[in-house]
């Protein structure tokens, strides 16, 4: 499965819960109106930043449920 990392935009949430979250890539790719990380967190499209490298912290919960060594995010992560 692909997956993809985001955080919240500034201003979207306080700057402490601005974690790196991991998403997992739908067939409809970033279509979906609601987007729900593996930590079960949901974002609207408009409140997401979407990173190609972990920047700042990453979403612990996130990273334990996200799947298999080997996904996009870990491998980025341990870059
Ligand atoms: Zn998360």
């Amino acid at each position: 499965m692909t997956v993809y990392i985001a955080r919240p935009l500034p201003g979207t949430v306080g700057e402490s819960r601005r974690v790196v979250h991991v998403f997992p890539l739908s067939a409809e790719g970033l279509a979906p109106e609601r987007l729900t990380a593996y930590c079960g967190a949901t974002f609207g499209r408009g409140e997401l930043e979407l990173l190609e490298r972990p920047v700042g912290m990453p979403c612990v919960t996130c990273l334990r449920l996200a799947p298999t060594p080997g996904d996009a995010a870990r491998q980025a992560i341990e870059r």
